[in-house]
C-alpha cells in the first residue's frame, strides 16, 4: 500500500483515532491476541489495506503476538468473520453446483450461516467414503472351518450356503483354505496339469456299488458308490435300461499299467488323448466310473452316448451327484476328448451347480486354467 492512497487515508486516521480514545479511557493493557486459524483465510486486497496498523497502533511484536486495541481487534474480527462467510458462501455455493444441488438451497445454506462458522455443515461437500462390503470369506466362518475340519464334505458346502456358494467362494479366490488338491474331498480336481498328491494317493472307504453291475472288480468311495445305486435304479424305473459299469477306482499301480499299454500300442501322443498318466487319471480318486448300457448283455464304452442310458444320463446323472466329465468339444480345457461313460463323482450340491450353472468343464467350474497337455 502506498501512503497516497485515497481510499485508505481516513479511514486509518479514523480507526488511529479511535484507538488512541479507548486506549486512554480504557487506560488498560492491549490484550494480547494470539494469531487465530480464521485469519489464515486469504484476504481480499482491501482487507490486507485494513490489516496494516496505522502508525501509532501497536505493531506486531517479533514474538508473532499482536497487542490491539480493543476497538480495532472488534474491527478486526469483524473483516475477518465478513471475509470467512464470504469465502465459506462461496465453498457452499460451489459443492452446491458441483452436487447438482438448486441454486436456492445453496442461497439458504449462506443465509443460515451466523457468525464465523467454524464449517458449513450442510454445504460444503464432504468426501463420501463408498461403503465397501468386507469381503466375506468361509474361511473366517467358525462354522465352516469346523465342518472342514470334520472331513464332511456335504456340511462343508452347506456351511458355505449351497454349492453355488461353495463353488463362486472357491473360484474367487476367496476361500485358500479349500484345497482343490485334497484327494479325499469331492471337490478335488485332477487333471493333466495337476496330479495326486502323495502321487500314488488311494482311498481308504472302497466298496462295490449295490444291485449295480460291475463287469470288472473295481470299486468307488463310499459315497459315489451309494450314488452310483441310485442312479442305476433311476435309470431303470424310468425306462433307460440298465446301466453296468466297467471301471471305477484304478490305483496308480494300475494306471501305470493301463498307461504303458495304450502307449505300446498308439504311442505318448495317442496315449495321452485317450488315458491319464499314472498320478493324473480321475479314476485314482475312487470317484470316477466308467458305464455302460446293458440290454441283457452289456455293450462297450463306445455304445453309451447313442444309447438310452447315455441320453438318460446325460439329463440326470447330476441330480445324483455325478457329472459328466470329459464333454463334447471341450479337449483344449479338460485335456482330453469327450466321453460319455465316465462319470465323475462331485456330490449332489456341486452337481447341481454345475449344471444349473451350464459347466462343460470343471476346471472353468473352479476358475482353474485349462489343462490340455502335460
Ligand atoms: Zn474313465
Amino acid at each position: 500500500m502506498t501512503s497516497h492512497d485515497p481510499e485508505s487515508s481516513p479511514r486509518r486516521a479514523a480507526r488511529a483515532e479511535a484507538e488512541r480514545l479507548a486506549t486512554a479511557a480504557l487506560a488498560l493493557p492491549a490484550a494480547p491476541v494470539e494469531d487465530t486459524p480464521v485469519e489464515s483465510a486469504v484476504p481480499t486486497r482491501r482487507e490486507r489495506r485494513r490489516e496494516t496498523p496505522a502508525p501509532d497502533a501497536a505493531r506486531p511484536g517479533r514474538s508473532g503476538v499482536r497487542r490491539l486495541a480493543p476497538v480495532l481487534l472488534r474491527r478486526r474480527l469483524a473483516v475477518v468473520a465478513a471475509a470467512v462467510i464470504v469465502v465459506a458462501g462461496c465453498a457452499v455455493a460451489i459443492g452446491a453446483a458441483a452436487s447438482g444441488g438448486e441454486p436456492d438451497a445453496a442461497t439458504e445454506a449462506v443465509a443460515q450461516i451466523d457468525g464465523p462458522p467454524p464449517v458449513a455443515d450442510d454445504g460444503i461437500p464432504v468426501p463420501q467414503l463408498t461403503a465397501v462390503a468386507a469381503t466375506a470369506t468361509p474361511c473366517d466362518d467358525p462354522v465352516f472351518t469346523a465342518a472342514l475340519a470334520s472331513g464332511d464334505d456335504a456340511a462343508v458346502i452347506d456351511a458355505a450356503g449351497g454349492g453355488q456358494a461353495f463353488r463362486a467362494a472357491v473360484a474367487s479366490g476367496i476361500a485358500p483354505c479349500v484345497s482343490l488338491s485334497d484327494p479325499n474331498r469331492e471337490w478335488l480336481v485332477v487333471n493333466k496339469q495337476r496330479p495326486y498328491d502323495p502321487v500314488d494317493y488311494q482311498p481308504s472307504d472302497l466298496v462295490m456299488p449295490d444291485n449295480v453291475r460291475a463287469l470288472e472288480d473295481s470299486a468307488l468311495r463310499a459315497p459315489a458308490a451309494r450314488a452310483l445305486t441310485s442312479l442305476v435304479k433311476a435309470a431303470s424305473e424310468a425306462g433307460a435300461g440298465e446301466i453296468g459299469y466297467l471301471s471305477a477306482y484304478r490305483s496308480y499301480t494300475t494306471q501305470k499299467s493301463t498307461y504303458a499299454g495304450r502307449v505300446a500300442i498308439g504311442g505318448v501322443a495317442e496315449a495321452d488323448r485317450e488315458s491319464a498318466r499314472p498320478g493324473f487319471s480321475e479314476h485314482q480318486s475312487g470317484m470316477a466310473v466308467d458305464i455302460v448300457p446293458c440290454n441283457g448283455s452289456c455293450k462297450t464304452l463306445d455304445d453309451v452316448a447313442a444309447s438310452p442310458q447315455g441320453a438318460w444320463v446325460r439329463e440326470h446323472a447330476w441330480e445324483y451327484g455325478f457329472i459328466t466329465r470329459y464333454a463334447e468339444g471341450r479337449e483344449s480345457v479338460s485335456g482330453y476328448e469327450p466321453e460319455a461313460w465316465h462319470l465323475r463323482y462331485i456330490g449332489p450340491e456341486l452337481a447341481r451347480a454345475y449344471h444349473e450353472g451350464g459347466f462343460t468343464t470343471l476346471e472353468e467350474f473352479f476358475g482353474l486354467p485349462a489343462a490340455p497337455t502335460y
